[in-house]
């Protein structure tokens, strides 16, 4: 069975993820059932609290032509993916910053803007236990910002303004209830 994606409400998106220490079987399953999930709901990312765990682990699935530069080129050449990173970490920003849209699957039909560095360098470990360092511009530098907020507990809607939390004043308080009858 596919696991449900805890929705905004449920206590367990507002943990602070605890880092893995090392790949163990259970690590493996827990990547699986977090890509089902994000694929069940069409996302191109998912972190383990929007299933209810708390390790600190992200999936994503960006598609390597989401940006291309001036030549046409990807800006992410040679990212493989989906991929899962464990115990992930920003250990470098740009001042540049880039605002757009966001999606979150805990957030269902909800789109916000987003005010986030437009480029970022990301250490993290993968599935075979190796430390790595990534640079990321584009959808992908913005999803690991996503994905990396929710291993802080830090959701969609702390991004809001107040003008736009007004807004979708409702929305919310709807999708609060759901999640916390759901969680
Ligand atoms: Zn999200």
């Amino acid at each position: 069975m596919v696991s449900p994606i805890c929705i905004y409400g449920n206590p367990v998106l507002r943990k602070k993820s605890i880092p893995v220490s090392t790949v163990t079987e259970d690590i493996r399953q827990l990547v699986n059932q977090m890509m089902d999930a994000m694929y069940a709901e069409e996302g191109i990312g998912l972190a383990a609290e929007q299933i209810g765990r708390t390790e600190s682990i992200f999936v994503l699935d960006v598609p390597s032509d989401a940006d291309k530069n001036e030549q046409g080129l990807p800006y992410n050449p040679g990212v493989p993916m989906p991929q899962a990173f464990l115990n992930p970490e920003i250990i470098g920003a740009s001042d540049a910053m880039e605002t757009a849209d966001e999606g979150c699957l805990s957030f269902p039909k909800l789109y916000v803007a987003v005010t986030r560095p437009a480029e970022v360098v990301l250490r993290y470990m993968n599935l075979q236990g190796q430390i790595t360092v990534l640079s990321a511009k584009g959808l992908l530098a913005r999803a690991i910002q996503h994905e990396l907020d929710h291993l802080n507990g830090v959701l969609l809607v702390d991004h809001m303004s107040p003008a736009a939390k007004l807004r979708h004043a409702v929305r919310l308080k709807l999708l609060k209830k759901q999640g916390r009858d759901r969680g």
